[in-house]
């Protein structure tokens, strides 16, 4: 059976993908396109963003890099973004940040498994698990700050990790808590010191699962499956290209 890609409804509108990566640090696509049909107009070749999920509004979930005639063009520039990629400033990559599109799917996903598995801590004890984790990770531990009065923009009382000064706020003093604002300042913290974007995205998925597995006991197959099953894994048929910058993972195409 034909395995239908995520981007297939991009078809219609810019023909056949001949080539693509994956970047599962923003859960996006970019797409090199080869469209036939559009050979008259001397755009027959796309360079196409797309992210994995739908935005809510669906005209934002693409975003077309390149549009030509020149098939040499195409790939030139599909390499030369794959590995000097500058998503601090990238307009499409700005917004997929910030509509942070899996962030509920998350949320439901952690409330599905979480209850029977939370404890409640005391400061102490959360400040004690975020140095914990901090040391293991080689990093700088955030300070933890308890307010059940901390809200979001909507009035909603929330959680927080802010990496600007490094700081955890925490609206109540669940063990699960902890170790999500942790995955975040881990996330934040980066391999290479230059990933400074906040999202629910999967590799923060991936890394949540690692601490909840390691420092909340519950195991990680379980974990695994239940992540897959809300689709919150990011695209595993890619694989990684040894690019530090970039980290994109490209998928050959044969047809
Ligand atoms: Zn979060």
């Amino acid at each position: 059976m034909k395995q239908i890609r995520p981007y297939s409804e991009l078809k219609d509108q810019f023909g056949r993908c001949v080539q693509s990566a994956y970047f599962p640090d923003f859960d996006v696509y970019l797409l090199c396109m080869d469209d036939v049909k559009q050979e008259a107009s001397g755009k027959r070749y796309h360079l196409v963003w797309k992210s994995r999920l739908a935005f809510s509004d669906k005209k934002k979930s693409f975003h077309v890099e390149y549009a030509g005639g020149s098939k040499k063009d195409l790939s030139l520039i599909f390499h030369d973004v794959c590995h000097q990629l500058e998503y601090e400033t990238h307009e499409f990559l700005d917004r997929v940040i910030s509509a942070d599109i899996q962030k509920d799917q998350v949320y439901k996903w952690e409330q599905g498994f979480l209850i029977g598995w939370d404890t409640k801590l005391r400061l102490g004890q959360a400040r004690k698990v975020a140095r914990q984790i901090a040391e293991e990770y080689n990093m700088e531990p955030p300070t933890i700050h308890h307010d059940p009065h901390n809200v979001d923009e909507e009035g909603n009382t929330i959680s927080h990790f802010d990496s600007t000064n490094n700081r955890v706020v925490l609206c109540s003093l669940e063990s699960h808590m902890v170790l999500h604002e942790m995955s975040h300042a881990v996330v934040s913290n980066g391999n290479f010191g230059d990933l400074i974007y906040v999202t629910h995205g999967p590799r923060f998925v991936w890394q949540v699962i690692e601490l909840y597995s390691r420092y909340g006991g519950i195991p990680l197959d379980y974990l695994v499956s239940t992540a897959s099953e809300h689709h919150l894994l990011g695209d595993l048929a890619y694989n990684r290209v040894i690019s530090p910058k970039s980290i994109a993972r490209t998928l050959p195409h044969i047809s």
